[in-house]
């Protein structure tokens, strides 16, 4: 139905709950680089607005409305100078779209004020200047607000609304004609507005969705190596414990040579999905390249004896080509603070993977942290299927 179509036109797109944060820190972004223009200008355009206001519309109207344009866009200037690089986060998003709705509020309607007022008390063959002033201002401030759809409309009709309205009751031929253009002017840049705002959208979504692909391994879908040391990187913002299991397939190269490489990758596929079982909570699976993937998780929710359950499970498998397959996994813990973490835990989970295959394969083996690493440390533990 047309007016439900038009509601949805004024509330905005229908942002999906999983981009609208993204949404709202781009439109935030948006809107505050216009806006700080749009404030600039209002204060290099007020001279003009002086000089221009009639002499009849009064002191307050000559002087006094362009100095409170002045105090606000001063004011929004000063509000919108920090941060100085992009918006960091929502709320502070949220901070920036407020102000700028207010502040551009309040100066359309001292605007649509000046221009009513100039226009009343001026002289008939130099009233039509005002109206004419008002829409390339209308005009400016809804380009400059189009990031944010109801802010830029609401701004737009409160600046052209009024004096459409005073121009087409005047029964003049030339105030219907100015009200008539200013109105197709209004509906043109309300469209826009529309358009803008799905073009960011779509921006937030294609963004969205080659952050996703950048994460992922495309042939099993787990997440990859950046995505598997982007969670650690989270744990070790919190100085938390955790642990890496290293899971490698064994003699994975002997089904490539036996069964060809597409069998391989759907034994891979296959491990993969059981892999995936276990990644509930903080638990993240990845593929780290190759036939070698890793499970990485806090302490606590990776409990050790997931990693000889995962050998049982992979052991009892059906595999694509017939037979089932063998890994061996290397576990590692740590406590971790920080970003260069993350290589001293995969060498340790790489050297006690490394002492499972040399034991015999098929086996989990772990060792302590570097420092008090000597071979005796490394414990392995092979895993009965019977
Ligand atoms: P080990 O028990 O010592 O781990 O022996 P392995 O044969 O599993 O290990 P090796 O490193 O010798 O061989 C790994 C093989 O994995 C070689 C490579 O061709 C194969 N491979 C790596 N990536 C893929 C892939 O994406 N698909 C397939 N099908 N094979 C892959
Ligand atoms: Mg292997
Ligand atoms: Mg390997």
């Amino acid at each position: 139905m047309l007016w439900r179509r038009i509601l949805a036109g004024l509330s905005g797109p229908d942002v999906p709950a999983h981009l609208r944060a993204d949404f709202t820190l781009l439109t935030a972004d948006h809107m505050r680089g216009q806006a700080q223009l749009l404030f600039l200008g209002f204060i290099l355009s007020l001279p003009m607005v002086v000089y221009g206001a009639s002499p009849g519309a009064g002191p307050i109207v000559a002087y006094g409305l362009p100095l409170a344009i002045f105090v606000l866009s001063s004011t929004g200037l000063f509000a919108l100078s920090r941060p100085r690089a992009k918006v960091p986060n929502c709320e502070e998003a949220l901070r920036v779209i407020d102000t700028v709705w207010k502040l551009c509020l309040v100066t359309a309607a001292i605007g649509s004020i000046w221009c009513i007022a100039s226009w009343a008390s001026a002289p008939l063959q130099t009233r039509i200047y005002y109206p004419a002033i008002m829409s390339i201002g209308g005009l400016v401030l809804g380009y400059c607000l189009m990031a944010e759809r109801s802010v830029g409309m609401t701004v737009v009709v409160v600046t052209m609304g009024p004096p459409i309205a005073v121009l087409a009751s005047t029964g003049m031929v030339m105030d219907v004609v100015l009200a008539v253009a200013m109105a197709i002017g209004v509906g043109f840049q309300l469209t826009m507005m529309v358009r803008h705002q799905r073009l960011l959208l779509n921006l937030v979504e294609e963004r969205y969705r080659s952050a996703e692909l950048a994460r992922r391994d495309p042939l099993t879908g787990l997440a990859n190596r950046r995505a598997l040391i982007e969670r650690f990187e989270s744990f070790a913002r919190r100085d938390m414990a955790v642990r890496l299991m290293v899971v490698d397939v064994d003699r994975f190269k002997g089904i490539n040579d036996r069964f060809g490489h597409d069998m391989g990758d759907r034994v891979l596929q296959t491990l993969a999905t059981l892999l995936a079982s276990h990644a509930r909570g903080e638990i993240c699976a990845a593929r780290l390249g190759g036939e070698e993937f890793g499970l990485l998780g806090s302490a606590e929710a990776l409990d050790p004896a997931i990693a000889l359950q995962l050998l049982r499970e992979i052991g009892c498998a059906e595999m694509p080509h017939g037979e089932t397959i063998t890994a061996s996994i290397g576990v590692a813990d740590a406590v971790v603070s920080s970003p260069e973490d993350w290589n001293p835990l995969y060498a340790q989970a790489d050297r006690a993977l490394y002492c499972a295959k040399n034991e015999g394969r098929n086996r989990v083996a772990s060792c302590e942290p570097p420092e008090s690493h000597s071979p005796e440390e490394i414990r392995t533990a092979r895993v009965s299927n019977a």
